[in-house]
């Protein structure tokens, strides 16, 4: 028989109801495959024991805080496995440490390097339907790890590439990817099929409703993927090979994130070396740069230097950025009320004109433009984020969208 990959996100099994239906939708597929599954935690269980873990400390041990938000998954996979059994099936639970699934890298963003297939071929083969803890796994020193939020989407792509599965269903709480978020904006569109590349920019760029390592991931693996809805029974869209798709937009998706942040250096020397001593200790402290722009140096000695970080990562920015003796500056200043919105279209690639229909639609609606940055494939502009549904919506309606 053939295997099918099955993973099931936090509102998905967040309640026993939810729990009931996913056993369901499992059930049906047991007929015509083996069927492995990967469970998130129910849904709001993680964020709770992330918030402890930060009642304790805003810098709580990394080896810790793995152990503790993983245990998330152990609960909606035993629940979700009892279930099955109850309904008179063959299941069990398995968390990462029992395949094992083995992982590089640091804690918390661990990448999962191999997944042993000795016990579950052997279980897939006895009738069995192992319901698996996504999200983690074990490192080369028997350490739990985790993957990055939102990382049993890559867990389960992790477990189609390496049980070659015939095919892996991200099953959700919207009915697929859309244009734009749907819960933020009504007239979203449900799109049919989308590249891993647009799927790519766009989980990048704030889409949550994929982990963007999970597409990375498949795109190497070519590994087809469907999103549904575990709500109701209706088509998903398929996440696959440009080849595969006709699609006569420039624009595919809109995405959009809520938590970035602006930093502006006033009056830093204008000579060579100077931003890569700025970056340097921000990189070494695992802090991430998006958008760069540096003004031009009006006297030739000085000049202002502007980029966008994850709000979460502003004090210790500021700390850094203050305690570094490589470099001088006039003034500091720091912007929280931010956001970053961004069309992605593999059709901008031969469409002239996109930038300047993007820059206008934001100018009508009075919506001025902070920071750009460009791909092949996508543009970014950084607005104030109180103008953020606004921008959506006129950029939904400019690239004909809904
Ligand atoms: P799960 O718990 O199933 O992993 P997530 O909350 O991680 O679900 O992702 C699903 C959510 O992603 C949706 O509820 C939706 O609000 C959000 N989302 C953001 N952008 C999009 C998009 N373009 N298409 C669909 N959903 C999106
Ligand atoms: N439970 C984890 C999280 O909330 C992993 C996941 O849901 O995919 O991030
Ligand atoms: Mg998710």
């Amino acid at each position: 028989m053939k295997i099918i990959v099955l993973k099931f996100g936090g509102t998905s099994v967040g309640s026993i109801k939810r729990i009931k239906k996913v056993a369901g939708i499992i059930k049906s597929y047991a007929k015509k495959y083996n069927v492995i599954v990967l469970s998130s935690a129910m849904s709001g269980t993680t964020n709770n024991l992330i918030n402890m873990s930060k009642n304790i400390s805003e810098s709580f041990s990394d080896r810790e805080y793995d152990t503790l938000v993983s245990a998330g998954e152990q609960i909606s996979c035993s629940l979700l496995a009892g279930q099955l059994i109850e309904k008179g099936m063959k299941s069990r639970s398995w968390m990462a440490w029992q395949i094992p699934i083995v992982t590089e890298g640091q804690h918390k963003y661990s990448r999962i390097k191999v997944i042993n297939k000795v016990k579950i071929l052997k279980y897939l083969k006895s009738g069995g339907i192992p319901i698996i803890a996504g999200f983690q796994g074990i490192d080369k020193k028997l350490n739990i790890t985790t993957i990055g939020r939102g990382g049993t989407d890559s867990s389960a792509i992790m477990f189609a590439k390496f049980f070659k599965a015939d095919r892996c269903i991200i099953y959700t709480d919207v009915e697929g990817i859309y244009t734009t978020d749907p819960n933020k904006l009504k007239t979203a569109k449900k799109i049919k099929n989308i590249s891993y590349e647009e799927m790519l920019e766009m989980a990048s760029l704030g889409s949550k409703v994929m982990q963007p390592h999970s597409i990375q991931d498949a795109r190497l693996n070519r590994i087809n993927i469907e999103v549904k809805s575990s709500f109701v029974n209706k088509p998903g869209t398929f996440i696959t090979k440009r080849k595969n798709i006709i699609n006569n937009k420039i624009i595919t998706g809109i995405s959009s994130t809520d938590n970035d942040a602006k930093v502006t250096l006033i009056g830093v020397k204008d000579r060579p070396g100077i931003a890569a001593s700025i970056f340097k200790p921000l990189s070494k402290n695992s802090i991430n740069v998006d958008m760069v722009v540096q003004n031009i140096s009006s006297n030739g000695k000085e000049t202002d230097l502007t980029f966008t970080i994850k709000s979460y990562d502003l004090i210790k920015t500021k700390k850094i950025l203050n305690n570094n003796k490589n470099i001088t500056f006039k003034k500091l200043i720091f912007d929280k009320n931010v956001s970053k919105v961004s069309i992605i279209g593999v059709g901008m690639v031969t469409t002239p004109g996109v930038t300047f229909r993007m820059f206008q639609a934001l100018a009508e609606k009075k919506i001025n433009i902070q920071v750009i940055s460009t791909s092949e494939i996508k543009i970014s502009v950084l607005i104030n984020r109180s103008n953020i549904t606004k921008a959506i919506k006129c950029l939904h309606k400019e690239f004909n969208l809904e």
